[in-house]
């Protein structure tokens, strides 16, 4: 370990200390990560099993809570719903953020894992469904509590304030935005980097994933209510149909992503949901469709809006429909922003896992179309460097047998995703403290060389 870091460092007679004084502290994190291990193993069964909703994430938020305060953290909760956070003034230096985020999804989990959930509960819509962790955001928990721990453990190595955010309903893009209406950024000292990460099935674990800039998209959901003229079904010459119309709509949509925006500018157009009529032989008055919008620009944004907009009316006009009965439009506010990862702070957070976690561990991964509410910690007018990262979570065995058979694994979301917790969570661990470390460090440095 101590060679590899000395060939690592850099030139100068500063850098070349830094970089060795780096490495001896990965050297003993993965000690003191190895011995807390037993408690965030049972941490995460504990969360895995006991899943909660978007906005219902009560017990998992106190759990967090109790977590932070017992490590000596000032923690507040019920920020913006369930919200938690937890200070560490560590003396005079930046303020860094290190978000997690706590909900599940209403779906059954399928696997088969001696520790699944069974959990049932009621969607906010009031609906039974069972529960489950099948984003892995109980392994992101899990990574929290180990990074809080090792932050306290190795609070003479760094200086500054530390501000741990357990952040509820990322899935429906709620979360970020109600902590924020909650004076996140008031009532506590305004962050100058917020970091984070996401378990990824698409990496084994062990390894890590970081791309600069776009990383995920921005989303939008959106209905549009489609009226017309109902009446018979033996008799359409008395009607204005509004499912042939919005059948008509939903053609002509596919044609803004090809023709109205850059095919340089990724886009997508996506009709999801559509639900209008009762029986087999009546026309109905009304037809609802439910669309979700992807973009990583505001222009491209407003374009799939405005043509969505423009294409709906002017077909209902063409089928003949009065002005009042033109289509109706609701956009969710908030939408979710693109995630855009700060350059300057994303190769800091390269150098670091390459010298302490291997060169061969770390791999630039691809931008999606997945949205990510973490974007809104970093928003440009409040002009704060954000950072995820990506953290592999399958089985390398799974991994491999998967690639060499051209199997699909499951992604996020589906019922049969099982990270694999012990490699997953200790790199993610070691990952987020010793990045977490860099930046507290960095700052001190660059600080006391302005003296
Ligand atoms: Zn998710
Ligand atoms: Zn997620």
């Amino acid at each position: 370990m101590k060679l590899f870091c000395f060939k690592i460092a850099l030139p100068t007679l500063f850098g070349l200390f830094f970089s060795v004084s780096t490495c001896l502290q990965a050297q003993s994190i993965d000690e003191s990560i190895d011995k807390i291990y037993p408690q965030l193993d049972q941490l995460y069964k504990h969360l895995h099993q006991n899943p909660e909703l978007s906005l219902q994430e009560k017990e998992t938020s106190a759990l967090m809570a109790k977590e932070l305060r017992d490590l000596g953290y000032e923690v507040t909760e019920n920020i913006g719903g369930y919200g938690v956070v937890g200070m560490f003034k560590n003396g005079p230096g930046p303020v860094l953020l290190i978000r997690s985020d706590m909900d599940a999804l209403p779906m059954e989990e399928k696997t088969g894992l001696p520790y699944s959930s069974t959990k049932k509960g009621i969607t906010n819509d009031g609906k039974e469904t069972f529960i489950t962790h099948s984003c892995g955001h109980d392994i992101h928990m899990s990574v929290f509590v180990g990074t809080a721990k090792m932050m306290m453990q190795f609070k003479n190595d760094w200086k500054g304030t530390l501000l741990m955010v357990g952040q509820p309903s990322e899935e429906n893009g709620m979360g970020a935005w109600n902590m924020m209406n909650d004076g996140l950024y008031e009532r506590f000292p305004h962050p100058d980097y917020a970091i984070a990460l996401h378990d990824d099935p698409f990496l084994p674990a062990g390894m890590l994933g970081y791309k600069s800039g776009a990383l995920m998209a921005g989303v939008d959901m959106m209905n549009v209510t489609v009226y017309g003229q109902g009446g018979h079904g033996a008799a359409p010459h008395t009607t204005i149909d509004p499912i042939v119309l919005s059948a008509q709509m939903i053609e002509a949509y596919q044609t803004i992503v090809s023709r109205r925006i850059a095919p340089t500018e990724p886009a997508v157009v996506t009709v999801g949901s559509i639900h209008g009529g009762s029986v087999h032989n009546i026309i109905p008055d009304e037809v609802t469709m439910q669309l979700t919008l992807r973009s990583y620009s505001p222009e491209v944004r407003e374009e799939m809006i405005s043509s969505i907009k423009r294409i709906s009316e002017n077909l209902a006009k063409a089928a003949g429909l009065s002005e009042d009965k033109l289509p109706t439009y609701w956009i969710r506010n908030p939408y979710t922003p693109a995630l855009l990862n700060d350059p300057e702070l994303t190769q800091k957070m390269v150098s670091v896992f390459k010298n302490n976690i291997g060169e061969d561990k770390v791999q630039e991964v691809q931008a999606q179309m997945i949205g990510e509410d973490f974007s809104r910690f970093g928003l440009q007018e409040r002009n704060i460097p954000i950072s995820m990262f990506y953290l592999g979570a399958t089985d390398p065995e799974t991994f491999k047998n998967a690639k060499e058979k051209g199997l699909d694994l499951p992604g996020l979301h589906s019922p049969y995703f099982a990270p694999l917790p012990e490699p997953t969570i200790k790199t993610g661990v070691k990952a987020m403290s010793l990045f977490a470390m860099e930046i507290l460090k960095r700052d001190e440095v660059m600080m006391d060389n302005k003296k």
